[in-house]
Order: structure tokens, then C-alpha cells, then sequence
């Protein structure tokens, strides 16, 4: 059979959840994927569910994937942590912005909690003593993407979806997608293919944003919560051609992941060691004994970042019965199961749980 309810091109962290909230709405779905299931941005990234608030549809998504997340807690392969975030201010402009970040969160009914220097010291040991404060969002968490993927076509499979593991989508026409190999599948279809998504969308623009990333050694206990320093936003929301913010993670097995960079323009994924440089520097601002641990890897991935940071969910009107979900930036992973289910409401004709409106392809196709 090469007839289907939903083809979806991509097996990052997007495509495989809305492949599994599809088959979970009894679609009958296939998925096409030529790389490694999770291997692209997803496997890049660093896996922190975070409410970014300074953008409000940006928040609303997150937000209401940060709720849907719940329901993987406790699954092995999520290896879900609830490490918290701790926002982090060095200045007074700093401070500003975590009490007005505190106030946005607690309107919001998550919980957020201003600590001061004492408090901090207590809560994060190795941060710097002349770090001015800080805010502790308890409830956030980190997982492993890659794994989650897998898992999410595993439930796919199970359900009856098919897999093409190893094909391309290498164009659509009005009854489908045509594959590298000559199959041609019929059916509406989701492209999810990120930073590739314009190879398939050309009317759509997507820009690869690159990012760096550290692996230290092990150091159990050494870091507590996911440390972020309160200009993190500004890195993520700004267009600077590159930007760098402490943004340091501890994983599960006492590891430690060390980010973070962005820069437009690099398509290669060679490290660029002064950016590199730049970006340790400002991570041990913040924790000076950073400097002193053992980093045993470093690579860079691409965040897929449309003109506006949001991503693009929903149909293409100038198409027939083609979709998309794609250009979630830095935060694909923490949105990934909103954009699913707002994804799968759109497509059945349901009343979405969020407005779509924000994140209507349309916006940059007109
Ligand atoms: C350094 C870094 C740190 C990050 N940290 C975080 C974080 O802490 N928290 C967070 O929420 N997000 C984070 N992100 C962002 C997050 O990783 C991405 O937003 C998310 O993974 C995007 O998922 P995706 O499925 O859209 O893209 P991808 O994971 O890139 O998946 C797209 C898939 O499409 C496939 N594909 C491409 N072309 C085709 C085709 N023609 N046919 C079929 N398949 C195709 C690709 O092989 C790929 O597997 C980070 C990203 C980076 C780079």
C-alpha cells in the first residue's frame, strides 16, 4: 500500500512527534527520513524544557508543551530530569529583568522564585560569588531528544505507520511525495525536515542558525539546575550576526553541556575555535571553575530560524494538502509536543487548544 492518511518527511524531534500524535488520532501515517531517526538539529541540542516569556506566542507554546511534557516524566527513554532552570543576572539590568521575568511567569501560574546572593550560593555552589541574583524555575527539566524521537516512531510503528528509514522526500505534487528511490507515496503531506524544510517549501524562509556545544567529563553533583544567564533571551530573539550567553546544563550522568553560541551565515559544521573561545569566556564569568574541568568533545549544530523566530505550523494555501511544522529555532524540543497537537487539531478540522494564527505559514509566504 502506498496510500496513507499522513506522509510526514522528517524524523527529527517535530516530524516523529507529529507522526506519533497523528497515529495516536488513528490516521494511518508514513514517515520518510534519510538520515539517523533524531539525527539532525535534534541530536545537536542540548534538550532543556524552557519557557522562554518574552515573546508571547513563543511563551503560550512552550508553556502548553511544557504540560504536555508531563506525560514522558516518567518514561526511561525520555531520561527526563527535573534539574530547574536558574536565570542568572550579573548587572542591575540583569536584576530587572529576572523581577519582571518572575512576575510574567507567576501571571502565567508557573512557579518562579527570586533568590538573592545568599540564596543563590546556597542553591547553585559554583556559581560566582559576584553573581548579583538569580530565579529559580523548579519545574523545568531536561531530556534526551534523540532517544525521544526513536521512541515516538516506535509508537508510530506500532500503530501501523510505515517507516522508509534511508529515503528522501524529493518532491511533492498534487497526490503526495515522490522518494529518492522512485516510490511515490499518496496522501496529504507534513514536511518537517528543518533547516532542509525550504529544499521542498521554497516559499518559505528559513535561515541555519549554528551553535556550539561542550561535553565536559563526568562530575556528579558538581552543577544542580540548568544555569542561564538572563541575556540568553536576548541571543535567541536578536539578529546579531553572533551572539554567545552562558548556558550550562547538567546531565543526568554528571556530565556537563556547555553552550551557547549563535551565528547566521556559517553553513559549514567545523567549530570556529574564537567563537568557541568566546564562548567558554562568558560561561566561566559565571562559573569561574568551569575553566578548571576536563571538556571532552565540542561540536556545533544548526537551529532551523524563520524571519520572525516563530515556527511555521499549519497548511500552505497555495498548495494542495500540504503542511508544514518547522523553524522552531532553539526551542524545537520544549515545543515539539504543542506543535504536534496544535498540528494534528489543524488537520482534523478540530478547534486548536492554542490560536494558530502566530504561526501561520501564510505570514511569510504572502
Ligand atoms: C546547539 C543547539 C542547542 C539547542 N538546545 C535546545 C534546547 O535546549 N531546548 C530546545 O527546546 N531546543 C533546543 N535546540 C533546538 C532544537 O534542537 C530544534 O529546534 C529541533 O531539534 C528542531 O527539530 P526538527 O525536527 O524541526 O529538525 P531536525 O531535528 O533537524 O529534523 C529534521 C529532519 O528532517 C530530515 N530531512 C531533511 N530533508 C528531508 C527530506 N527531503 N525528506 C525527508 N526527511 C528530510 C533530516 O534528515 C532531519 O532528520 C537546540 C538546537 C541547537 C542546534
Amino acid at each position: 500500500m502506498s496510500s496513507f492518511d499522513l506522509i510526514v518527511a522528517g524524523a527529527g524531534i517535530i516530524g516523529a512527534a507529529c507522526a506519533q500524535s497523528a497515529a495516536e488520532a488513528g490516521l494511518r501515517v508514513a514517515v520518510v527520513e534519510p538520515g539517523a531517526i533524531g539525527g539532525g538539529a535534534t541530536a545537536a541540542g542540548m534538550g532543556h524544557l524552557v519557557a522562554l516569556d518574552d515573546v508571547p506566542a513563543e511563551f503560550a507554546l512552550a508553556r502548553h508543551s511544557l504540560r504536555l511534557w508531563q506525560a514522558w516524566a516518567h518514561q526511561p527513554e525520555a531520561e527526563f530530569q527535573r534539574c530547574g532552570t536558574l536565570w542568572v543576572a550579573d548587572d542591575e539590568a540583569g536584576l530587572e529583568l529576572l523581577r519582571s521575568k518572575a512576575a510574567r511567569l507567576s501571571a502565567a501560574g508557573m512557579i518562579a522564585e527570586l533568590l538573592d546572593t545568599a540564596a543563590l550560593r546556597d542553591a547553585e555552589p559554583a556559581l560566582s560569588h559576584d553573581v548579583a541574583g538569580g530565579l529559580r524555575v523548579p519545574t523545568e527539566a531536561v531530556v534526551y531528544p534523540p532517544r525521544i524521537a526513536h521512541a515516538m516512531l516506535t509508537r508510530v510503528t506500532a500503530l501501523g505507520g510505515a517507516l522508509h528509514h534511508g529515503r528522501r522526500v524529493v518532491s511533492l505534487d498534487a497526490d503526495g511525495a515522490c522518494l529518492d528511490d522512485g516510490t511515490h507515496l499518496s496522501g496529504p503531506v507534513l514536511v518537517a525536515c528543518g533547516c532542509d524544510t525550504p529544499a521542498l517549501l521554497p516559499e518559505l524562509l528559513m535561515r541555519p542558525r549554528r551553535g556550539h556545544l561542550v561535553i565536559t567529563d563526568r562530575y556528579p553533583g558538581w552543577l544542580r539546575h540548568q544555569v542561564v544567564e538572563t541575556g540568553y533571551a536576548a541571543s535567541a530573539h536578536g539578529d546579531a550576526a553572533e551572539a554567545v550567553a552562558c548556558n550550562v546544563q547538567p546531565r543526568p550522568g554528571g556530565q556537563l553541556l556547555v553552550g551557547s553560541s549563535r551565528e547566521f551565515g556559517r553553513a559549514e559544521s567545523a567549530i570556529s575555535p574564537a567563537l568557541l573561545a568566546r564562548m567558554l569566556r562568558r560561561c566561566f564569568r559565571f562559573m569561574p571553575g568551569l575553566a578548571r574541568l576536563k571538556a571532552l568533545r565540542a561540536w556545533t549544530g544548526f537551529r532551523p530560524t524563520t524571519p520572525d523566530g516563530l515556527p511555521y505550523i499549519g497548511a500552505l494555501p497555495s498548495r494542495h494538502d500540504v503542511w508544514v511544522a518547522a523553524g522552531h529555532e532553539g526551542l524545537g524540543v520544549t515545543t515539539a509536543l504543542g506543535t504536534a497537537q496544535l498540528f494534528v487539531d489543524l488537520f482534523l478540522g478540530r478547534a486548536p487548544r492554542l490560536d494558530p494564527a502566530p504561526y501561520a505559514p501564510l505570514r511569510s509566504v504572502a
